[in-house]
């Protein structure tokens, strides 16, 4: 089953992508994440993409789409996956519809001044990837899982959160309608599990199970 997550900086997006992963067994691609471990690596690519990320603007499509596509065709894809990030603009949709169909999309839907709200409360686990924010019940500044002490993102800043939003408002229409049918709207205002739940419901009924 290949699934793309539509959503917003902030929407929980990433989460549900986690969800999934543990009951469906496909793998989560996200294209954030790749991208973060490109930056990391100190390369020509991983400078240039760092350029863009830390401003909150996207890479341009086709760099993006050729770092995705050596992803998309390694073995632990088989089965499908979860495109968490990517496509982001109607263009990288295209380009995707070049080398393979999906069988749904999941938008996730969150009002702005939420987002915002989220984004600068949102803090990482460095160690396992696991999502908190400083707002949740039992929060204390370490991994829930890992125990390891959590951080906030560069792009996680006021300035980079405003630009990654505008980014996704001017995007998220047209890539909407490209889908069409295919498209699962939810709303995640509620709890992650909340959130998960009618997503979980969708891709049983679609026979991913
Ligand atoms: P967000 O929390 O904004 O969803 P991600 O972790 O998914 O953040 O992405 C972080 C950054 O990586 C983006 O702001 C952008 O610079 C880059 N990026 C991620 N996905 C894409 C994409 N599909 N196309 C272009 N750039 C991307
Ligand atoms: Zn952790």
């Amino acid at each position: 089953m290949k699934l793309v997550l539509l959503g917003a900086a902030g929407s929980g997006k990433g989460t549900l992508a986690k969800k999934i992963t543990r009951d469906f067994g496909i793998p989560q691609l996200s294209m954030g994440d790749i991208f973060r471990d490109i930056a990391k690596s100190g390369s020509e690519l991983g400078l240039l993409v760092q350029k863009y990320m830390s401003s909150g603007a996207l890479v341009p499509d086709q760099t993006t789409f050729e770092v995705l596509k050596e992803r998309l065709f390694q073995d632990d894809c088989k089965k499908g996956y979860i495109l968490d990030g990517f496509p982001r603009t109607l263009d990288q949709a295209k380009l995707l519809a070049k080398v393979t169909d999906v069988d749904a999309v999941v938008s996730v839907e969150l009002p702005f001044e939420e987002l915002e709200k989220r984004l600068v409360s949102r803090r990482n686990c460095p160690n396992c990837g696991e999502i908190d924010n400083t707002e949740y019940e039992g929060y204390t500044g370490k991994c829930r899982k890992c125990q390891t002490p959590l951080f906030q993102r560069d792009d996680d800043k006021p300035e980079a959160i405003k630009a990654r939003l505008e980014v996704y408002k001017k995007n998220i229409t047209p890539l909407i309608n490209f889908y069409g049918d295919k498209v699962f709207t939810v709303s995640s205002a509620g709890s992650p599990d909340e959130t998960y739940r009618p997503v979980k419901t969708f891709l049983e009924k679609l026979g991913a199970k």
